[in-house]
């Protein structure tokens, strides 16, 4: 309601409109409430934070915003006295690369022979706090292991930066600010619990925080003192940590004693059209078409709703995913992501590598050859999205209605060959 009226009231340019509208958004992120977004003072105070000439001013002009999100004058005080951006942060998140990460290199890097050694060897060595937690949280102590290992190196890689400065810069300027701002309210919430110091406050450069990489918002929504110090501490206490990751799957679905999936074998003449996280079916249905373990024994829970993953389409591995796996999805919603977990919980398990091979010789399409892609498939009428040159589930869905116009197996997977085939009109 309040986006309408405020456009309609300050009656000025479109353009103004848009951008009061934004703000407007902005304001709703950190937290204001609808009559203080009314104030006539709090919205000319927020026009001037998204103007800010300066970082100085910037931080002026943010401390209405921290106040009413419950935030003292003297944490403010300690959080910004002398603060200067780090434009190193905007360098990193304006990088759009040009090419993607095939699947299988993204999985591999992260299920290394080096890091299932290490999950194997911490498994051993945290063998008594795994087992609490898995009573506590319900959730598979290779998971979290699988988690530690990539979201950190096991403690390994937990960022360096300052969090209050880089949440700072990105909602200074540039194209995450909402992301900032919003992080930026729950990150002085933080310090203000006195749960870490400032500068123990530390994190990647968009701000995840600690051993398993905990946003500031996940932090104040999930995070626990598990080793009760009296602070959740998931930069220095692994048990607080891994703790903190647990709480989380739980509170997300995580169902104990349900795996996240396993490789599948697909039978022949198999309709790649029920692929994908929109089809759900019980496990036994599944079965009934046809679906069968790749190297394990049997399925179970079969009365448990799962999907059929084929990231690398008809002619790689293909998974079957439970709803773990969408409790992995809210760590991270990257498909890629959440199997390198699986995968790497499964390693650490003691379970051997997949059956399928991966299509490694394929060719993947750049930035500018996915925009072509778009294109094509809308010119043919089979797509109405953005061209932005992102594989997601309208493009994949219009690549499905494509190659089953064409005979193909309707996977919704891109390549190389693929985009050959639309260039040459079928
Ligand atoms: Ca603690």
């Amino acid at each position: 309601m309040s986006f309408l009226w405020l456009t309609r009231r300050n009656g000025r340019s479109r353009r103004q409109g848009t951008r009061r509208a934004l703000l407007v958004a902005l304001a709703l992120l950190c937290g204001l409430s609808e009559g203080a977004l009314a104030e006539r003072a709090g919205l000319s105070g927020l026009a001037r934070l998204s103007a800010a000439a300066s970082f100085k001013q910037f931080i002026d002009e943010f401390w209405p915003v921290a106040r009413r999100a419950g935030i003292s004058r003297k944490t403010y005080r300690r959080a910004f006295s002398g603060l200067e951006p780090d434009w190193e942060v905007l360098a990193r998140q304006e990088k759009q690369p040009e090419f993607t990460t095939p699947v299988w290199r993204y999985i591999e890097r992260r299920v290394s022979s080096e890091r299932i050694a290490k999950g194997r060897a911490l498994l051993r060595k945290h063998a008594r706090l795994l087992r609490a937690l898995e009573l506590k949280y319900g959730v598979d102590r290779h998971i979290l292991l699988a988690i530690w290992g990539i979201e950190s190196n096991f403690g390994a890689h937990k960022g360096r930066k300052a969090v209050i400065r880089s949440l700072a810069t990105l909602a200074y300027t540039g194209r995450r600010q909402k992301y900032g701002c919003n992080q930026l309210i729950a990150a002085l919430k933080i310090l203000q619990s006195g749960d870490i110091t400032l500068t123990g406050m530390t994190g990647s450069w968009a701000g995840a925080m600690g051993h398993t990489q905990f946003i500031p918002t996940t932090y104040l929504g999930y995070a626990v003192d598990f080793d009760r110090d009296g602070r959740r501490d998931i930069w220095n206490s692994i048990s607080d940590a891994l703790a903190s990751t647990a709480n989380y799957l739980a509170k997300r679905g995580w169902r104990r004693g349900l795996p996240w999936g396993w490789e599948v074998r697909l039978p022949k003449g198999f309709n790649y059209a029920l692929a994908g996280m929109h089809h759900g079916r019980r496990i036994r249905d599944w079965e009934r078409l046809g679906v069968r373990p790749a190297a394990a024994k049997r399925f179970y829970a079969r009365h448990e709703k799962a999907w059929i993953l084929l990231p690398a389409g008809s002619r790689g591995p293909a998974f079957l995913v439970t709803r773990n796996f969408r409790a992995i999805l809210a760590y991270n919603q990257s498909h890629a992501y959440a199997l390198a977990v699986g995968r790497l919980a499964h390693r650490i398990a003691g379970g051997r590598p997949l059956v399928a091979r991966w299509p490694v010789q394929d060719r993947l399409l750049t930035r500018s050859e996915r925009i072509e892609l778009q294109k094509m498939l809308a010119r043919e009428g089979l797509y109405r999205g953005a061209f932005e040159g992102h594989i997601g589930p309208k493009t994949r869905a219009a690549v499905r209605r494509f190659q089953q116009a064409a005979g193909l197996p309707a996977d919704g997977y891109v390549n190389a060959s693929l985009l050959e085939r639309l260039r040459r009109g079928r």
